[in-house]
């Protein structure tokens, strides 16, 4: 008898030609793969109860198309970040200044002069427009930026140390998320590892022995910006790194992460560019980080390196796109005029301004649901300032059912709103809102207060 049932089930064709699927404009492959999963779902049914009776075609139809749709809908969106994390790579990392944000609108929008000389009417230098301001920002003689910070280090040992030992500290051989892991990425470019020190403790005679019996040709300090080492740890300052350098004639490269232009809301000792420029032959560092720009790899160091590095054929392979040329250009306008990005911005607001918006928040949500102000403990984020916590405040809302179901139920929302659970209230930290998101807070709140009734 169930064979007999299953036999019955229309066929795709037929499925295909009826409407609503039929009537409708989606791409065939996703019609198609809707009605797929549309008779999967009805055996599947059919499976577990034999009795179920056969649904109309329009209605098998109408469900293809539902799926259909989902299959086809848009994933990428807004959302609102109410984690408190600063730097959250799974969030998008730093949004962009206005500047920043309009300057990729004009160059996505229309024609640009991106690779042409407006003043001789020639072909110009796609990248020549930042590289000059990253080179007056910075004191550095040379720049130049690729797709992000990986494709950065890897450009740099590419160029720099083919087939030469580097040393590295085996404190330093980190992996960044993203199977971004430093000695992959060293044997891609063709440089060999040569460790170091130990994983806690790494001397400058530990380099120097590298140096002095020939195992090592080049220097590569890596700031391990996801986690920190704390207790019985050692390091090597910038200072004595370069000159060890410098008594071998050996490179020293760089790859600091984060990309802190130079004293700012961090710890005094963090690694900013200011600090390690003067004694690097090369750094790089993510334009997306601290830096508070687009995805992008920014290097930075002696011209004659520099130059190497352009010249490298993975310089082409690597080379950023036009919009995040814009965005880039636009926040470093912002650093030449001194308006801090929206992400150091966010690190330095004082708490007492920070109260006061959880607590204008807390009552415009408490209508809705049961709500305080609350002192909280946020994160700058993972990828930059590991171990930092940042006192906050945050909206504590303590649904009368706990608060896994009001946490799905704004993650659900068409601008999602993302907050998180501890001590089981939900909690939505200030820190991170941007202009606007207490409206869509509080809509999401009144909408969920609504289903509640
Ligand atoms: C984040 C990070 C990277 C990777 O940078 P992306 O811009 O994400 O490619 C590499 N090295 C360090 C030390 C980092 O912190």
């Amino acid at each position: 008898m169930e064979e007999n049932t299953l036999a019955r089930l229309p066929r795709t064709d037929s499925l295909l030609a009826c409407p609503p699927l039929g009537d409708s404009t989606l791409p065939y492959a996703a019609r198609r793969e809707g009605a797929r999963l549309a008779l999967a779902e009805l055996r599947e049914s059919l499976r577990q109860n034999h009795d179920v009776a056969l649904p109309a075609l329009e209605v098998l139809a109408r469900r293809s198309l539902e799926l259909a749709e989902e299959l086809c809908r848009p994933r990428l969106g807004r959302v609102v970040n109410a984690t408190g994390v600063v730097l959250h790579t799974n969030l998008g990392r730093a949004p962009l200044s206005p500047r920043a944000a309009e300057a990729v609108r004009q160059v996505a929008q229309g024609y640009s002069n991106l690779e042409y000389d407006l003043d001789t009417g020639r072909r110009g230098s796609r990248t020549a427009g930042v590289e000059g301001l990253l080179c007056s920002l910075t004191g550095a003689e040379g720049a130049f930026v690729v797709n992000n910070n990986a494709a950065a280090v890897l450009l740099m040992l590419s160029a720099l140390t083919p087939g030469l030992g580097v040393a590295i500290s085996r404190g330093e051989l980190v992996e960044i998320g993203g199977s971004f892991r430093v000695p992959d990425i060293m044997a891609q470019s063709g440089a060999r590892l040569v460790e170091v020190g130990t994983t806690n403790k790494t001397k400058l005679a530990d380099y120097a022995q590298a140096l002095e019996y020939g195992r090592a040709q080049a220097l590569l300090k890596v700031h391990p910006s996801n986690f920190k080492l704390v207790g019985f740890t050692q390091g090597v300052e910038p200072e004595a790194l370069a000159s060890l350098a410098a008594r071998y004639a050996v490179p020293l490269l760089c790859d600091l992460g984060s990309g802190a232009p130079g004293p700012g809301p961090w710890p005094q000792d963090y690694p900013t560019i200011a600090k390690w420029l003067p004694h690097a032959q090369v750094l790089c560092c993510s334009g997306d980080k601290l830096l508070g720009g687009p995805q992008c790899g920014v290097l930075l160091g002696r011209r004659e390196a520099v130059e190497k590095l352009k010249a490298h054929p993975l310089a082409r392979v690597l080379r950023l796109d036009k919009l995040s040329l814009a965005a880039l250009e636009g926040a470093l306008l912002d650093w030449r005029d001194g308006v801090l990005p929206p992400v150091q911005a966010m690190l330095s607001v004082r708490p007492q301004a920070l109260e006061e918006r959880a607590r204008a928040l807390a009552e415009t949500l408490s209508p809705f649901c049961p709500c305080r102000a609350v002192p909280c403990m946020g994160q700058a984020g993972g990828g930059a300032l590991p171990g930092e916590e940042l006192p906050s405040w945050a909206a504590e809302l303590n649904p009368p059912g706990g608060p896994a179901e009001l946490e799905a139920f704004l993650r659900a929302r068409s601008t999602p709103v993302i907050g998180r659970i501890h001590g089981g209230k939900l909690l939505l930290d200030v820190r991170t809102l941007l202009a606007g998101d207490e409206e869509h807070i509080r809509a999401a709140l009144a909408a969920w207060a609504e289903g509640q009734v």
